[in-house]
């Protein structure tokens, strides 16, 4: 791990984390070797990128922002979000009440930049609704969030449709702060079976339960961050790191390359891999 933090980037302005300002840097309390292989991976991640504690954010809007992130970039989801709560947030509006009375084809005009933008208008009326059906608007379901049971929070999320278990998970991380959480894009999902972090035909609920088993609480939220970075910067889709060969990838060590062929220069997922055995 690196030793001076000071060389380490920040966080991209547009994330869903809430980029720099989005969490406070920590530095996880145990210095001892890490006890999985799963731990030592995100320990060389926060040494690459970023040590935080993230929580606090408003919990609908972190709803309404994961929503928008859904199927897209945080670079294309973050003007819909600045535009979304430009028109219909404000210090004395409630978020939700404004977007449950919301028209829809304005609401789908102003995230267009998201894409899908007539589903994600549904999806968040919807929620908005519900929210202040059953919570009596933003800020009861900001304490719900913050405040219940973890487990109880994630099925009450699960239960609203257009709601799946990153989005889920993205709202107990970055509103409630939980930890032991690790939600689980296509870039942790990728990344995680290829190193062989979890089983190679996974899916992403088994790489989750993989990965929050092996990773202390406190280091799971910055693992899922500083992972993301790395599937953006080495470990990417199609073209990962050590195709130019090992000394590339500054995790190799730790991986296992399932689904990637240096010398022959070939990449598939790991789970066709396994399905060829
Ligand atoms: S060694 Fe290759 S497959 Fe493994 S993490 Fe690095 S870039 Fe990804």
């Amino acid at each position: 791990m690196s030793d001076d933090a000071d060389d380490r980037p920040d966080e991209p302005s547009r994330n869903i984390s809430g980029g720099p300002g989005g969490g406070e840097t920590v530095v996880p309390g145990d210095d001892g070797e890490p006890e999985t292989r799963a731990e030592a991976v995100v320990d060389e991640l926060g040494g690459m990128y970023w040590q935080k504690a993230y929580g606090g954010q408003d919990g609908f809007e972190c709803l309404v922002r994961t929503i928008l992130s859904q199927n897209t970039s945080d670079k294309a989801s973050q003007p819909a979000h600045d535009s979304l709560m430009e028109r219909f947030g404000g210090d004395e509006a409630d978020l939700a009440e404004r977007l449950a009375d919301a028209a829809q084809d304005e609401l789908a005009e102003t995230i267009a930049a998201a894409g899908l933008y007539n589903r994600k208008s549904e999806t968040i009326i919807r929620l908005a609704n519900r929210v202040v059906d059953e919570y009596g608007g933003e800020e009861g379901f900001d304490e719900f969030v913050k405040a219940d049971d973890p487990d109880e929070v994630r099925d009450a999320l699960l239960d609203m449709k257009g709601v799946g278990p990153k989005t889920a998970d993205c709202v107990l991380l970055f509103s409630g702060g939980r930890g032991g959480v690790f939600p689980v894009d296509t870039h942790v999902h990728r990344i995680a079976r290829r190193m062989g972090l979890a089983p190679a035909d996974a899916d992403h609920e088994q790489v989750r339960q993989a990965i929050e088993a092996a990773v202390p609480p406190e280091k799971c939220g910055f693992g899922h961050t500083a992972m993301i970075q790395f599937g953006r910067e080495y470990c990417t889709a199609r073209e990962p790191a050590c195709l130019d060969g090992p000394e590339a990838c500054p995790l190799v060590e730790h991986c296992d390359q399932v689904g990637v062929d240096e010398l022959a220069g070939d990449v598939v997922d790991p789970a066709e891999v396994v399905a060829d055995d």
